[in-house]
């Protein structure tokens, strides 16, 4: 009856998934319990009614109808109807066309968990960030300070507020990033608006770590071409976090004396920014778990911490604008990281 043997029929009544089947009028034929648990009907009210009848929403209905012209459809939806349910819907079209299967699936849980960590996240965010910052100010003043009084303070001493002063930048980095990656794996979409120049943001992202390359002793060349690069759509302040982010390491990973070249161009149609040291390189079968959270290739050989955080934001914020980020490496010579992204289209570019 109504094309469901005894065994599926069974099966179909212990999922906690809404099932639905459809006739080719869009009329209900069959629905396991979890469907009328969804729909506030008790058991067999669903049977004959049409979608729009059984759950008072007309979306459900517009994505059964999708599905029988196309095959396939599917959403997520919050049911007004059923205190603020939010449901994902999948519908197919059964390969004779004469019926369409509906399943739906309870993410209210989900979507509450998600949202209680987006508050935390943002909560936590102004809670930490604005005593560290302060932290970090004060540990500044009192290595200026402390370089001032020269001989007054025990060597002793100045030594241990420099230590200070390292260890904060660590921890107000470690708390920016983890932040960042709450953020960004919220699943709040990221707001892709600006116009960049890669060329001009990666110039000035480098300009922003010579400070820090000259006391590692390593030199910093950017390299763009002279005619600059089509422009890109995106989030320029999130791509120059990127930047930021693969040349710290760059020079991080560098022996002194060494040489980190960012460079932009043009490749088919994306800009590509590749970031290239002579560092320690990265062994083979670590190349792509550089990207996962938290993966240090050997947490022994790092020189001033880090968290293991920097590439897989990287990763994120490049995907979510439909680019790829790579790296080729070898041990002991160097690597080379590069991202490319799309090159907006004509009416996306301001000249
Ligand atoms: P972090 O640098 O904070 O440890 P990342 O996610 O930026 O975190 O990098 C993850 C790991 O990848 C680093 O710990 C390091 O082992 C390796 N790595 C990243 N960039 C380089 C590089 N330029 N040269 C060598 N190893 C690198």
């Amino acid at each position: 009856m109504a094309g469901l043997s005894d065994d599926l029929r069974l099966l179909a009544d212990g999922l906690s998934v809404g099932v639905i089947r459809l006739d080719l009028d869009l009329m209900v034929r069959y629905a396991n319990p979890a469907a009328h648990v969804f729909a506030g009907r008790p058991a067999g009210g669903l049977v004959g009614r049409s979608l729009m009848e059984a759950f008072i929403d007309r979306r459900i209905e517009e994505l059964a109808e999708t599905a029988r012209r196309s095959g396939s459809a599917s959403g997520e939806l919050t049911l007004r109807s059923a205190d603020g349910l939010s449901l994902v819907v999948r519908a197919r079209r059964t390969s004779d066309g004469d019926a369409t299967w509906l399943t739906l699936e309870d993410v209210s849980e989900l979507r509450r968990l998600q949202r209680i960590r987006r508050e935390f996240v943002d909560n936590l965010s102004h809670e930490l960030r604005t005593p560290l910052t302060n932290v970090s100010l004060l540990a500044e003043t009192l290595v200026r300070e402390s370089e001032a009084a020269g001989e007054q303070i025990p060597a002793r001493m100045r030594d241990r507020i420099s230590k200070i002063e390292v260890e904060t930048g660590h921890l107000v980095q470690m708390v920016s990033e983890l932040l960042d990656l709450a953020r960004i794996e919220s699943g709040r979409p990221m707001v892709l608006l600006d116009v960049v120049d890669l060329a001009r943001l990666a110039a000035a992202s480098a300009d922003r770590l010579r400070l820090f390359a000259e006391r590692q002793g390593v030199q910093l060349v950017v390299e763009v071409p002279a005619a600059g690069v089509p422009r890109v759509n995106g989030a320029e302040e999130r791509l120059g976090q990127v930047i930021i982010n693969l040349v710290h390491n760059a020079v991080k990973f560098s022996p002194d004396g060494g040489d980190v070249t960012v460079r932009v161009d043009v490749q088919g149609s994306t800009v590509v920014v590749a970031v290239e040291d002579r560092g320690i390189g990265i062994p083979r079968g670590s190349q792509d778990r550089v990207f996962e959270r938290f993966y240090k290739v050997d947490r022994a050989r790092v020189r001033g911490g880090g968290t293991g955080l920097g590439l897989s934001i990287a990763r994120h914020v490049i995907e979510a604008h439909g680019g790829r980020i790579w790296v080729v490496s070898e041990e002991g010579r160097g690597s080379t990281f590069s991202f490319a992204l799309p090159i907006a289209a004509p009416n996306g570019t301001p000249e």
